[in-house]
Parts: structure tokens; C-alpha cells; sequence
């Protein structure tokens, strides 16, 4: 991975090699902790973080479904993300940043109210999530013999690290198979999200996208539903079913990490013309606009660092 220079951890900016935890933290063993994914780009104004305060919501309202009290508020979190770019003097196309809610050493067993909490924020350069050529082409997705799980054993709306067990096995399986990513369906049946991305259809010029019944409230997802109803698309949210993913005009997925990745084949059935389709480059393309302040209808979506 690139390495930066610093490390927030609880408070302090640590020099990334220094930022470590001891053997016998909580989260290690039993997988109870939050984490978010947030990304700054590169725009004519300097580096901005896109939609901040809505990541920084979400870590806290994920821990707070899991049973964690985040010691820190939204504004001192935003401003220790944006300290920490400011530190690392980046230079890169952009930038992704992963705060993490732990719980730290001192405590053991699976009950954890007296663990401590300990918060953190690393930031490095990262470049497309599943490869420059799948942004160009589309990637190859298969649907998951793992399903999302269902809500009354999981908690898939929290950004729970304990989840990502699934997510795991999911794309390991997929990419074992020969393909990039995995679709996880829910346990009825009905698309869930892919490993850590949320899954769009078009069909007839109508873009589709699953509601997050089980799934991570992806900001990206609201984000490009957003941009499609700007352009001018019917955007329908609702369920669904495989047989509707293999017979789509076009596919993508999207995510902090994965922005808007096109999808140009499904278990063996190829998508429209195989490619990326042309609804799908438009909302890339005005995806790209948005988070590097090049269009300006959307700039207060952007935490300016400078
Ligand atoms: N689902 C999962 C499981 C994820 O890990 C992610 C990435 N955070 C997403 C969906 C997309 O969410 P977002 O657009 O908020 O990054």
C-alpha cells in the first residue's frame, strides 16, 4: 500500500509507523468496531473532501448500532480528517481516508461494555478499487453463493467491521471464479449490494437500483441518484431479481472506493454491447464532475482542506 506520513489515533498525530495497537484489543478477537471510507479529490480549489459530514455521521450512527459511544463529536472528527490531509502534504489524484471506532485492550470475553473505545484516522493514495481497465470496460460480476444476512441477525445498514466477514468471502469466492466482484443477493432472493459497493441496473432507458433493505446506505448510491435525476433519468428504486440483472441494458456498481465501475457481465451473461453502456459513462463521467469540483451545482457537497 502507499504509506502517508501521519496517523490520527485518539487525538494525536502519530508518524505512521508508530500508529499500532496492542495484541489483545477487543476488536481483534470478537469484530466489534466501525469504520468509514471517505475520499478527497484533487479540484481547481485544492483537495476537498467529499460529503465529510455525511461519512462522519454515519461512523457514529454506526457504532451507535453496535453498541459503541463515539468519544468524539462530528465537528471534532471533520476536523481531524482534515487536519490529517493537511499533514500528510499529498500530492496524488486524490486521496481515501478510513476512520475506524475500536475497542482497545483491557478487556476480554465477548461482553464489551467496559472496553475502551479508541478512535483513528488513516489517509492514503489509492488508485481505482477495481482496476483503471474495469472503469473503461466494465468489470465481471458474479452473483454470490453467500447472501447479504438477514436483518433479524445483522445489522447491514451499520459499516460494521464484523460484516465485512461476509464481504470477504464473498469476494474471494468471486475472484477465485475468475470474475472481480461479487453480488451478494438478500435472503430472499433479491440483490443486496456487491462486496462493498451498491449495484444499479438500466433497462429501457429506466435506471434501477435496490432499496437498502439489508444493505449499507450507500452515499455514493444517493449521490448518483441524485446526478441521474439531474440529467434527467427515471430513477426507480425497488427490488431486484437475477433474472432482471442477467437480461439489464447496463450495469454498475457504485462506492466511495469503486466510484461508478460499469459492469459489462454477469455470471456468464454479457450486458447490452459488453462494454461500459452510455447511460453508465454519462453518470461516471458526471460522477468525476461532482467530486472534482467541476460542477459547481454540487459544490457544497465538498469540504475544501485549504
Ligand atoms: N456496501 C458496502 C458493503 C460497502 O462496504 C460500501 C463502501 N462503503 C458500499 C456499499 C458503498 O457505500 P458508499 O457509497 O457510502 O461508500
Amino acid at each position: 500500500m502507499n504509506e502517508a506520513k501521519f496517523i490520527w489515533m485518539n487525538g494525536k498525530m502519530l508518524p505512521w509507523s508508530e500508529a499500532k495497537i496492542h495484541i489483545l484489543s477487543h476488536t481483534l478477537h470478537y469484530g466489534n468496531g466501525a469504520i468509514e471510507g471517505t475520499k478527497a479529490y484533487k479540484t481547481p480549489k485544492g483537495y476537498a473532501i467529499f460529503r465529510l459530514n455525511d461519512h462522519t455521521k454515519r461512523l457514529i450512527e454506526s457504532a451507535k448500532m453496535t453498541l459503541i459511544t463515539v468519544p468524539y463529536t462530528v465537528e471534532e472528527l471533520n476536523k481531524a480528517q482534515i487536519e490529517l490531509l493537511k499533514a500528510n502534504e499529498f500530492t496524488g489524484e486524490n486521496v481515501y481516508l478510513r476512520p475506524i471506532v475500536y475497542l482497545g485492550y483491557g478487556v476480554m470475553g465477548v461482553y464489551h461494555k467496559e472496553a475502551p473505545v479508541e478512535v483513528a484516522v488513516a489517509a492514503w493514495e489509492w488508485g481505482a478499487y477495481l482496476g483503471e481497465e474495469g472503469m473503461k470496460r466494465g468489470i465481471r460480476l458474479k452473483i454470490s453463493s453467500f447472501s447479504r444476512p438477514n436483518n433479524k441477525s445483522n445489522m447491514g445498514k451499520a459499516k460494521a467491521v464484523g460484516n465485512y466477514l461476509n464481504s470477504q468471502m464473498a469476494k474471494f469466492e468471486a475472484v477465485e471464479a475468475g470474475y472481480d466482484e461479487a453480488l451478494l443477493l438478500d435472503d430472499e432472493g433479491y440483490v443486496a449490494e456487491a462486496s462493498g459497493a451498491a449495484f444499479f441496473m438500466i433497462k429501457n432507458d429506466e435506471i434501477i437500483t435496490p432499496p437498502n433493505d439489508n444493505s449499507l446506505a450507500s452515499i455514493t448510491q444517493k449521490t448518483v441518484i441524485e446526478l441521474a435525476q439531474y440529467l434527467g433519468y427515471k430513477v426507480t428504486r425497488r427490488r431486484i431479481s437475477r433474472e432482471e440483472v442477467y437480461t439489464a441494458d447496463e450495469a454498475f456498481l457504485t462506492g466511495t472506493a469503486a466510484e461508478l465501475t460499469p459492469v459489462r457481465e454477469v455470471d456468464a451473461r454479457i450486458l447490452g454491447a459488453g462494454g461500459r453502456g452510455p447511460i453508465t459513462e454519462k453518470l461516471q463521467s458526471g460522477y468525476f464532475d461532482i467530486v472534482c469540483g467541476r460542477n459547481l451545482d454540487f459544490e457544497h457537497y465538498l469540504t475544501y482542506i485549504d
